[in-house]
């Protein structure tokens, strides 16, 4: 049997009573979790869902996302998490592309958005049959939505126990849906054998102790919370603490009051926790405890490595890897030599090499565009076998992340293929000049971007937030740039924000920037 649900299954056989997930003043055990996950296999069953068929599943990061995710994946049903951003135009592309036949959607409260948007979507998706209201209040009786049921009312009276569906190590179990850059979002089909090799790889890297704890800011409907985190974190019987919505406060009190040992984000987290006024006892707390540092999802800046070992006292280890690799493909293992700047070494039975456009290995340094093959690159994308055609080839997935790779092995990402500025013919490389600016005393944050210019076809501006406190002008730091840089690369237009607009993942989104 090779089930992703053994995770599960297995956490609650060796350790029942321990806590599985903390949220609030709530904690429930490995068996409760476990128990409430057989109701929901037992439920999907007494409707006809059948091994193999989809469920879609919108939840911020509450109890019920890892009851419902490893319900499904015992039914022998595929998982469908959505973004719980979309709107209901969003959703129902997306309930109808994955052809999804239920939806466990969250009812939404005042300060997550997100019901309306799921029950608007779900009545206008066709063959999404089965809707279940994942409420707010885990007490109310009735539904908010007519012809919809209730989570724990849906619940009640079905067996606890389930014998989990035997599935092949290459059947499906997760479509995850990833925007890409052009078109409509396309649903990666990532295997059993996919997403349990990734999360045993992930749990060896980082992990260091049974039982620890860790802090879950990074949504679990996106690829790198579900895997490296929960998946991750209930390999190695963690306890996994809810975050619905990252808050820089909040996330400090949770360090403390939980004693967080492990703590994976982006790197806008780690960059929202360096900003924040923690007191003195605080940062004590939290440095006493914190053991594990992951980052990951975009570019990790120099300034934010070493603003973190400095208040406190952690290496944070980068990853790299993408919805369609499960997510980890490279790292910077924390037993060979860590290179900030680095996405560090392909991880355990994975290849990485650079390619150019027409697939040819490019040797040496580089650049190239990553390509990935290993045990974590996905089957596809579901139903569109062209898109999975000119991604993946002889096994090969390519990544359109343009990176450099030093004689050592280690990778070093120059840029996103697409977010390359092309200004009078020449290349510029956003990050690099992003980094710079980060040097500068003034600045906190930068994301760099080419806008539409007559002449040199595109003009690299610079969005910045400054330091609190801090003072400079567009002017000034123009002018700083210019001595920084090569006269085709310094940003001629800089923009101050109070902040930058952000993905649910907490990546900085560029494309709305430009
Ligand atoms: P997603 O599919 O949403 O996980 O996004 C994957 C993309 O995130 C990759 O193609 C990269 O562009 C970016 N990414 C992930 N990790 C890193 C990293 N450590 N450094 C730079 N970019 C990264």
């Amino acid at each position: 049997m090779l089930n992703l649900s053994v995770l599960i299954e297995d956490a609650a056989r060796e350790t029942p009573d321990r806590d599985a997930l903390v949220f609030g003043d709530m904690r429930l055990s490995y068996s409760f979790v476990n128990t409430v996950a057989n109701q929901v296999a037992n439920l999907l069953v007494s409707w006809g869902i059948r091994p193999g068929d989809k469920v879609a599943l919108s939840s911020p990061n509450l109890p019920y996302f890892p009851m419902v995710y490893f319900g499904i994946l015992k039914a022998g049903a595929v998982v469908v998490p959505l973004n719980v951003l979309l709107k209901p135009r969003e959703v129902a592309y997306h309930l109808e592309d994955s052809d999804a036949k239920a939806l466990f959607c969250f009812e939404g409260t005042p300060e997550l958005p997100i019901g309306e948007s799921g029950h608007a979507g779900f009545q206008q998706a066709d063959g999404c049959e089965h809707f279940v209201v994942l409420p707010a209040n885990p007490a109310a009786s009735e539904s908010p939505i007519e012809g919809t049921e209730l989570f724990w009312a849906a619940l009640n009276g079905l067996p606890g126990t389930f014998e989990p569906v035997v599935t092949e190590p290459t059947d499906t179990a997760v479509v995850l849906y990833t925007s890409g850059t052009t078109g409509q979002p396309k649903g990666a089909e990532l295997s059993h054998a996919n997403m349990l090799m990734n999360a045993m790889v992930a749990d060896g890297l980082f992990a260091k102790t049974l039982h620890d704890t860790f802090m879950v800011t990074l949504p679990l409907f996106h690829i790198f919370g579900q895997t490296c985190v929960m998946n991750a974190g209930i390999y190695r019987r963690a306890t996994l603490a809810l975050v619905p919505r990252f808050e820089p406060k909040a996330a400090v009190a949770l360090l403390v009051k939980e004693k967080i040992n492990m703590f994976a984000g982006v790197p806008t987290m780690w960059w929202a926790l360096l900003m924040d006024d923690t007191s003195e006892d605080d940062v004590k707390e939290i440095t006493a405890n914190l053991r594990v540092a992951v980052s990951g999802g975009a570019a990790l800046p120099l300034e934010i490595i070493k603003g973190v070992k400095k208040k406190f006292g952690v290496d944070v280890l980068e990853g790299y890897g993408l919805s369609e690799t499960s997510p980890v493909a490279s790292f910077n293992r924390p037993d060979r030599p860590t290179k900030p700047g680095s996405i560090g070494l392909p991880i355990w039975g994975v290849e990485m090499k650079l390619i150019d456009d027409e697939w040819n290995t490019v040797e040496g340094e580089g650049p190239g565009e990553i390509a990935i093959r290993g045990h974590n690159v996905m089957k596809g994308y579901y139903k569109r076998p062209e898109a999975t055609a000119e991604a993946i080839k002889d096994g090969w997935f390519r990544t359109g992340d343009l990176a450099r790779r030093d004689d050592e092995g280690y990778y070093f990402i120059v840029d996103r293929s697409k977010d390359m500025i092309i200004r009078g013919g020449y290349n510029v490389y956003p990050r690099e000049i992003e980094e710079v600016l980060m040097t500068h005393e003034a600045v906190s944050l930068a994301a760099v971007v080419g806008v539409p210019h007559d002449s040199h076809g595109e003009e690299i501006k610079a969005y910045v937030i400054r330091k609190p406190g801090a003072e400079v002008t567009e002017e000034e730091l123009v002018s700083w740039g210019k001595q920084q840089f090569a006269n085709y690369k310094y940003p001629r237009i800089v923009e101050f924000r109070d902040e930058l607009p952000m993905t649910a993942s907490g990546k900085i989104l560029k494309r709305e920037l430009r």
